[in-house]
């Protein structure tokens, strides 16, 4: 059964148009995350879903129940939905315990002493009930924001860039465990960020939102290895696109014929660009094809490597640290053999 569906949805703020004709929907226990640049309508559409804007056409449903279309916005408070920030809110004047009370504090006392038990387990902060916000750290406040938000039992959980106050590294680990934590309660949940490695730790499906439209909805996997467009193909992962030709059911490129896979719409014309991942580019000195290496950063296991190919072609290269080359240096390049993925055509 469909949890949250989303059809034709559109929002105006005014005479702009913030969310187009977008479609979605999270089945019962998965984890969706819309991601995209800042500005693409991923907070508008949240907001929306949360019952705080307005649909100006197109409809939401939770369980089979329209909760906004046009004509009607339920009640934020009548939806069922948890919602968990980016800077917490929790309560700073009441005790932790307290906190994941507030959504219960109607129900009999033993039930919400019960549920805040099993909440601290699951988030693992057990024996922490006496303790005021500030007493915890930020991953730990976090972790209270989410039992808060999960102790009446949602219908679907949002998570409005949840970890976006955290360090670059805390952010993927606190998504893991967080997705961990959904998973074990079962529990629906829409996730909105702007971080795609956030997006990838925790998600099931996403969604790549620009300028309110939704580019394309799938696994990660999807996204980086069939991407529909150029847009998701270089917001997602590292890359560069190469121009390319289709003629006689050839592709040809600067760096010879490739094998192609692409969608029809692509059959029609017959410029391309191709999608070249940094993993895909040798770095050999012997290869007939050479490029100008203009940068090169440190990953550890690897070197990523800028290359300037000729006068408009670039790529990037990932290659051992074990062996390495110089900035200025030219080298030799090559392809790895594999089906590329094409795109439409759009350099300028
Ligand atoms: P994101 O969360 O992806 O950064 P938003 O959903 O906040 O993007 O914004 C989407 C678009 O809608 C932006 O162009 C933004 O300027 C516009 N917008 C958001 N809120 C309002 C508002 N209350 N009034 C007018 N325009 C808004």
């Amino acid at each position: 059964m469909s949890q949250l569906k989303l059809e034709q949805v559109e929002i105006r703020y005014g005479l702009t148009t913030a969310v187009h004709a977008v479609d979605f929907q999270v089945n019962q226990g998965q984890i969706a995350c819309l991601l995209g640049p800042s500005g693409c309508g991923k907070t508008t559409l949240l907001r929306a879903i949360a019952g705080f804007e307005q649909l100006s056409q197109g409809k939401l449903s939770l369980n089979g129940e329209i909760i906004s279309s046009a004509q009607h916005t339920l009640a934020t408070e009548q939806r069922k939905i948890g919602m968990v920030f980016q800077d917490y809110a929790l309560f700073p004047h009441l005790s932790i315990a307290d906190n994941i009370r507030f959504g219960i504090r109607k129900q009999p006392h033993k039930a919400q002493e019960q549920r805040i038990q099993e909440l601290l387990e699951l988030v693992s902060l057990v024996g922490y009930e006496r303790r005021y916000p500030h007493e915890l750290s930020g991953g730990q406040q976090q972790r209270i924001a989410l039992a808060r938000a999960l102790a009446p039992k949602p219908a679907l959980l949002l998570l409005d860039e949840p970890f976006g106050s955290q360090d670059t590294e805390l952010r993927e680990s606190l998504a893991r465990e967080v997705r961990e934590m959904l998973k074990q309660e079962g529990i629906t949940a829409l996730l909105v960020t702007h971080d795609q490695h956030e997006a990838f730790a925790m998600a099931d499906e996403i969604g790549v939102l620009q300028a309110g439209r939704l580019q394309q909805w799938g696994s990660a996997y999807a996204l980086y290895h069939q991407p529909q467009n150029a847009f998701v193909a270089s917001f997602i992962g590292q890359g560069s696109l190469l121009p390319g030709k289709l003629q006689a059911g050839k592709l040809l490129t600067s760096l010879g014929e490739l094998e192609y896979s692409a969608y029809e719409a692509l059959l029609d014309t017959e410029e391309v660009a191709v999608l070249i991942r940094p993993e895909h580019v040798k770095l050999h000195p012997s290869a007939t094809q050479s490029a100008f290496i203009t940068s090169k950063v440190f990953r550890g296991n690897e070197y990523l490597y800028s290359l300037q190919l000729n006068k408009q072609e670039r790529l990037l290269a990932l290659a051992s640290s074990e062996k390495f080359y110089s900035v200025g240096e030219q080298i030799g390049v090559e392809l790895v053999p594999r089906i590329y993925t094409l795109v439409r055509h759009n350099f300028n």
